[in-house]
């Protein structure tokens, strides 16, 4: 008999924003959930292929690995991508083996929609404008209002 994996994540419509990913099943703290798949290209390729969609110019699928390198969950990514920012996440990336995987930060509820603080940079100077354009909606006590990092 094959072996049958059961799944243990799901994408769907999400209160925070478009799609969501939910957990299936409980979650136990530092479970590592999946892989943020996708092509790995420099910062430069990511700002000349920015806007993926230029009816939403602010939301890409990219994941900043570093100062010049970037996921382009866009080209070969999976349901982690979906993955919505909160600023009082539920899991946060990590960094196994040369691969960013997206770790649970700690126990996750069959049901809950999983999280993680995109922590976004952006090389414009930080300005109430910039911020509403990043704005976060994540309803959580300690929303900083916005999906920038400090250091943006
Ligand atoms: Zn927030």
């Amino acid at each position: 008999m094959p072996h049958k994996v059961k799944p243990r994540l799901e994408v769907r419509h999400s209160a925070v924003h478009g799609q969501g990913v939910f957990a299936l099943v409980n979650l136990a703290e530092g479970d590592i959930l999946i892989d943020y798949a996708g092509e790995v290209i420099s910062m430069q390729e990511a700002i000349r292929r920015h806007p993926h969609d230029p009816n939403d110019p602010d939301h890409t699928f990219y994941f900043h690995i570093d100062d010049e390198h970037v996921i382009d969950g866009l080209q070969g990514g999976n349901d982690a991508r979906w993955i919505n920012h909160s600023c009082r996440p539920n899991c946060e990336p990590d960094e196994v083996q040369g691969r960013i995987v997206i770790k649970a930060l700690r126990p996750i509820w069959r049901g809950e929609e999983l999280t993680f603080d995109y922590d976004l940079f952006s090389d414009e100077p930080m300005t109430e404008a910039l911020k509403a354009r990043y704005a976060c909606r994540c309803g959580s006590p300690k929303c900083r209002g916005t999906l920038l990092g400090a250091q943006g």
